[in-house]
C-alpha cells in the first residue's frame, strides 16, 4: 500500500490535529512542521497532544516512521553571517529533538541559500554546520531536499547534494527528499527519463539514501529555477509523470507528500485538493468520492471534448500564455481557475460547491 499524505496542521492540538487531519484526506502518512514554518517559535512537545494523537495514527495503522518533519525554512546552514548561522545550528539542533521525541524518522531540510557568496562556500558552510548538528546521537535523519535552484540556493543537483555528503562525518544520519516540481524546475527531465535520472542520483549520490517524496506539480516549464507549485496534474509535470513516479520501484516503502496548493476563487474559501489528488495517485477514486464522481469526470471530458479542449495542451498554452506580462494583465487566471469558470458557465456539474468541481477536474486530468 502506497504510504502518501500531504502537509497538514499542527497547530491548536498538535500531532491530534494533524492526524485527524490527515485521516480526512485518507492519507496513510504526512508531514508536519512543528511550529509555524516562518519562525523559531515552538510550544513544548508535552503540549502537542502526542499519546492522543499516536492512538488515532495506530487506529489508521499508520507508524511515527512513515509520517516527516519538515524543518522551518528560515533556516540558513549556508549563511557566512555568524548569528544566522548560529541560529540555523541550534535551532536545527532542537528540531532534531523534537523530530526525535516524536519518534519520526527523517525531518527534511532545505540545504541552504549561499546569498552573497558562491555555491562552493554553500556547501562547506552546510556541511559544517551539519557536522554540528549531527554530533549529538540522536535517531532521527535529516533529508536534505532537492532544490529548484531559486535564487542562490544550495542543492539544485544531485552533484551539489552529495559534495555536501561528502564533507560531513556522520552521514550515516543524511538521507535526500526528492521533490518533483524542484528536480523539474532544476533541469532533471522527470517527465521522459525517470529511469535515467534515477540512474543518475544512483551513481551521484546512492539511491539507499533517498527517503522522502514530494509530489508536486509545477507551474514553470524545466530548468526554469522557479519552485511554484501547482495540484497534480495541472502544471507542466501532468498526472501521468507523477503518477508514474509514484509508483515507481525507488518509492516503494517510503513516505510520498504532497505540497499542492489550496485552490479556490477568494482566498478564505480556498480548499486543498489532497483528498482527490491521493484517490487519483492510488487509482482509488470510485472507493474514496462514490461512482457519481466517475460519472462527473465523465461529464466534464465530454463537454471538454465537445469544445475541442484537449486537457495537456490547455494546461501547458494557459501556463504559456501567462508568462506573458500583457496577456496576464488582460487575464490572471491559471489553468483550473479557467477550466473551472467554464464548467459553472456552461452549468456541467449543477449543484456541485467549487471543492467539489475543483476535485472532479483533479480526476478529470487523471483519466
Ligand atoms: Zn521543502
Ligand atoms: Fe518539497
Ligand atoms: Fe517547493
Amino acid at each position: 500500500m502506497l504510504k502518501i499524505g500531504s502537509h497538514v496542521s499542527f497547530s491548536k492540538k498538535g500531532l491530534l490535529n494533524a492526524v485527524n487531519e490527515a485521516v480526512s484526506y485518507g492519507s496513510t502518512s504526512f508531514m508536519i512542521y512543528t511550529g509555524a514554518p516562518q519562525n523559531t517559535r515552538r510550544k513544548p512537545m508535552e503540549e502537542q497532544f502526542v499519546e492522543e494523537g499516536k492512538e488515532v495514527m495506530a487506529e489508521h495503522g499508520i507508524k511515527m516512521e512513515d509520517i516527516v518533519v519538515h524543518a522551518p525554512y528560515i533556516i540558513n546552514l549556508a549563511s557566512f553571517k555568524k548569528q544566522t548561522f548560529r541560529l540555523a545550528v541550534d535551532f536545527l539542533q532542537d528540531e532534531i529533538e523534537r523530530t526525535d521525541y516524536l519518534g519520526v524518522k527523517n525531518i527534511v531540510l532545505h540545504p541552504g541559500s549561499y546569498t552573497e557568496k558562491d555555491p562552493q562556500y554553500g556547501i562547506k558552510r552546510i556541511a559544517e554546520g551539519l557536522n554540528e548538528v549531527l554530533h549529538k546521537g540522536q535517531q532521527t535523519n535529516i533529508a536534505l531536499e532537492t532544490m529548484a535552484g531559486k535564487g542562490t540556493e544550495v542543492g539544485r543537483s544531485f552533484e551539489e547534494l552529495a559534495a555536501i555528503i561528502d564533507k560531513v562525518e556522520q552521514n550515516d544520519r543524511l538521507t535526500v527528499c526528492f521533490d518533483t516540481c524542484h528536480t523539474h524546475d532544476a533541469g532533471y527531465d522527470i517527465i521522459n527519463r525517470f529511469d535515467e535520472v534515477m540512474e543518475a542520483f544512483d551513481r551521484i549520490i546512492g539511491l539507499d539514501r533517498l527517503a522522502v517524496f514530494h509530489i508536486n506539480d509545477s507551474k514553470n516549464s524545466r530548468s526554469a529555477a522557479k519552485d511554484r507549485h501547482a495540484p497534480v496534474g495541472s502544471g507542466y509535470i501532468g498526472y501521468e509523470a507523477l503518477n508514474r513516479i509514484v509508483h515507481h520501484q525507488v518509492a516503494k516503502g517510503k513516505p510520498i507528500i504532497l505540497e499542492t496548493p489550496w485552490i479556490g476563487k477568494e482566498k478564505a474559501n480556498q480548499r486543498p485538493m489532497y483528498e482527490a489528488e491521493i484517490a487519483v495517485l492510488r487509482g482509488r477514486v470510485a472507493e474514496r468520492f462514490g461512482e457519481s464522481f466517475v460519472e462527473d469526470v465523465d461529464k466534464l471530458d465530454h463537454f471538454f471534448q465537445k469544445r475541442d479542449i484537449d486537457k495537456r495542451d490547455y494546461i501547458l498554452h494557459t501556463w504559456e500564455l501567462l508568462k506573458d506580462k500583457r496577456k496576464k494583465k488582460e487575464d490572471k487566471r491559471e489553468p483550473m481557475d479557467r477550466l473551472f469558470d467554464l464548467v459553472v458557465e456552461h452549468q456541467v456539474l449543477p449543484g456541485l460547491t467549487e471543492e467539489a468541481i475543483n476535485q472532479r477536474l483533479i480526476g478529470w486530468f487523471a483519466s
